[in-house]
C-alpha cells in the first residue's frame, strides 16, 4: 500500500475519512499537516467518538484533537516494532522519518514471523502409524512399531542390529554400561559437543578426558587423540571407551581415529546424534564404532519428539541393551533381578512417529543441504563469513548451517551477529561451548589439536544459522538479507 493512499488532511470530512479507512482497509489512516508532516493516526474509533460528541459526517477533521501517536523511526528492528505494538495493543505503526514525514506503515502480520534454528518437520505417514498403535491398543514401551522401527533404521544405516530407546543420552549411557565402564574408569570424548555426550560418563562414576577438534571436519582430532592415548599408556590408564562425536551433520574423520583406537585396543562409541543421514567414504555415520547412537530429539534431522537408537554389529550387545533398557528383568515367572536396570525403551507410539519420519529422511537431508547451499552461494561475497568445511570424504547433512567470522576480521563478533539476527526475530546460536570450558567439566584433562585449541577458536567465532528442512526459500532469503544489511553497517 502506497503511504500516500493512507494520508489525509484536516480539511477532509468525516465521511471522506470513513470512506478512506474503508477503501484502504489497514485499520488506520494518517493525518498530515499542509506541508506533509505526520500529525497523528486516525482509526474508526476516533471517528466514532467524534460523532458521539455531536459531529456530523459533513464536519471536518479539523475538530480532531492533537494526539501523540505511537511511531517508529526508520531502521527499526522487528523486535522494537513488535514490542511497541504489544505495549500499546495495536497492530500497525507508522514509520516517521527525521523530517517528520510518514514513510511507511508497519503491520504486525508482516513482521511478527519468527525464524527458528531447527524445528520438527512431520511427513505424511506418522499419524497412520500412531493411529494403528491406538487402534490395536499398543500403547506401551514395546510393540510392532518399535520392532519395525528398529528393523527399518538398521536397514537405513546399514547396521545389523538397532535398539530403540527413550533418548540419545540413554543410548550413550547404555553403550557405556555395555562396554563395562564403571567407577574410576577413564572415557575419552570429543570436547566440542553437547553435554549429553559426556554426562553419561559421569553417571557411571567414570572420568571424562576431553579431546580437541581438528579444523577440517570440526570433529575429533586424530593428533589430539594420539597424544591422549600415549599419555594414558604412560600413566597405565587407557580409557575404557572413546566417544567420537559427529557434529552438525558431518562425520568425524573415522579412519585415522579408528586406527588409533584399534592400535590401543580401545572400543569406540560413535555419537551420531547430529549426523543421521550423513556418510563417511560412502558408509553411514554412526556405523563405524563398536556401538553407535542416534537421537530423535525435537531439533534433530528427524524426530520422535524424544527418542534415541543404539546400533551395533554385535547381536549379544543388542540383546543385552534391550534387557538393560527394560528394567533388567531376568527370565522368571515372577520379577527377578540380578543387575541394575533402566527404563529406557522407546514407546510404541513414538516409534510410529519415527517410522513415518524415516520415510522422509532423504528429503530432509536434501532440504537441509539446500538451505546451506543457498546461504553459501548468496553470501559468497561477504569476506568476513566462512562456512563449515566439508572434506572430500564427507557427505554432510548440514543438520545445522554453521559459519564462522573470519579470523582476520576484528570488527565483527559472532555475538554481535547473533544479537542483530535476534532483533529481527531470527534465532541463531553460537557453536557448542566446548566441554573443557564448562564449569562442570573444568577439572577434566583436555588434549589440544596443536599448540592452540581448535574448539575454543570455533566457539569464539562460530554461528549456527536457522537450518530447518521446513524453512521456505523466502525465510532463508530473509536471514541472508539481514546478514547483508548487518554487513553494510560494519
Ligand atoms: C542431541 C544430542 C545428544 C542427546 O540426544 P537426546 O536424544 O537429546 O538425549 C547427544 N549428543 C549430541 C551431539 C547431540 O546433539
Amino acid at each position: 500500500m502506497e503511504i500516500l493512499e493512507l494520508s489525509i488532511l484536516r480539511h477532509a470530512t468525516l465521511r471522506e475519512a470513513l470512506a478512506q479507512l474503508d477503501r484502504t482497509a489497514q485499520g488506520v489512516i494518517l493525518l498530515n499537516d499542509e506541508s506533509g508532516r505526520f500529525e497523528r493516526t486516525i482509526t474508526d474509533g476516533d471517528l466514532r467518538r467524534m460523532m458521539l460528541q455531536g459531529a456530523s459526517l459533513d464536519d471536518q477533521l479539523a475538530e480532531l484533537a492533537h494526539a501523540e501517536s505511537v511511531t517508529l523511526a526508520p531502521g527499526f528492528t522487528r523486535r522494537q516494532a513488535l514490542e511497541k505494538m504489544q505495549k500499546h495493543g495495536i497492530n500497525q505503526v507508522p514509520v516517521v522519518d527525521a523530517s517528520g514525514r510518514a514513510v511507511d506503515l508497519v503491520l504486525r502480520a508482516e513482521i511478527d514471523e519468527q525464524i527458528l534454528l531447527s524445528t520438527p518437520h512431520m511427513g505424511s505417514a506418522e499419524l497412520d502409524f500412531v493411529g494403528e498403535a491406538f487402534r490395536t491398543n499398543w500403547i506401551a514401551p514395546l510393540g510392532p512399531n518399535v520392532d519395525a522401527f528398529e528393523g527399518e533404521m538398521a536397514d537405513a544405516v546399514g547396521a545389523s542390529h538397532a535398539v530403540a530407546l527413550s533418548s540419545g543420552t540413554a543410548a550413550i549411557h547404555i553403550a557405556l554400561i555395555l562396554l563395562g565402564v564403571g567407577h574410576g574408569d577413564a572415557v575419552f570424548c570429543s570436547s566440542l559437543t553437547f553435554a549429553a555426550s559426556v554426562n553419561p560418563i559421569v553417571y557411571q562414576g567414570a572420568e571424562p578426558v576431553l579431546i580437541d577438534s581438528e579444523p577440517d571436519s570440526w570433529n575429533m582430532s586424530p593428533v589430539a587423540l594420539e597424544r591422549a592415548l600415549a599419555a594414558a599408556t604412560r600413566a597405565n590408564r587407557l580409557p575404557k571407551a572413546v566417544i567420537i562425536v559427529s557434529l552438525y551433520g558431518q562425520s568425524a574423520d573415522m579412519d585415522p581415529l579408528l586406527e588409533l583406537c584399534d592400535h590401543y585396543g580401545v572400543p569406540v562409541i560413535e555419537d551420531a546424534a547430529e549426523s543421521l543421514g550423513a556418510t563417511y567414504k560412502g558408509k553411514s555415520s554412526g556405523t563405524f564404532g563398536k556401538l553407535g547412537i542416534y537421537s530423535f530429539n525435537g531439533n534433530k534431522i528427524i524426530t520422535t519428539s524424544g527418542g534415541g537408537l543404539l546400533v551395533t554389529e554385535d547381536k549379544a550387545l543388542a540383546d543385552r541393551a534391550r534387557f538393560l533398557a527394560t528394567q533388567a528383568r531376568d527370565p522368571a515367572p515372577h520379577y527377578e533381578h540380578t543387575v541394575i536396570g533402566y527404563n529406557y525403551r522407546m514407546s510404541n507410539i513414538l516409534a510410529g512417529v519415527g517410522r513415518g519420519q524415516l520415510r522422509v529422511l532423504g528429503e530432509r537431508v536434501a532440504a537441509r543441504r539446500a538451505v546451506f547451499d543457498l546461504y553459501k552461494s548468496e553470501l559468497s561475497d561477504l569476506g568476513w563469513l566462512e562456512w563449515m568445511p566439508e572434506p572430500e570424504w564427507s557427505v554432510s547433512t548440514h543438520w545445522l548451517s554453521v559459519c564462522t567470522i573470519a579470523k582476520d576480521c576484528a570488527r565483527i563478533s559472532n555475538s554481535d551477529v547473533i544479537a542483530a539476527l535476534a532483533a529481527d526475530l531470527i534465532e541463531a546460536r553460537p557453536v557448542w561451548k566446548p566441554m573443557h570450558m564448562q564449569p562442570v567439566f573444568s577439572a577434566c584433562d583436555y588434549y589440544e589439536h596443536g599448540n592452540a585449541s581448535v574448539s575454543d577458536d570455533l566457539f569464539a567465532r562460530g554461528i549456527c544459522l536457522p537450518s530447518g528442512s521446513n524453512m521456505t526459500e523466502g525465510q532463508v532469503l530473509r536471514v541472508i538479507e539481514r546478514l547483508r544489511a548487518y554487513s553494510r553497517l560494519c
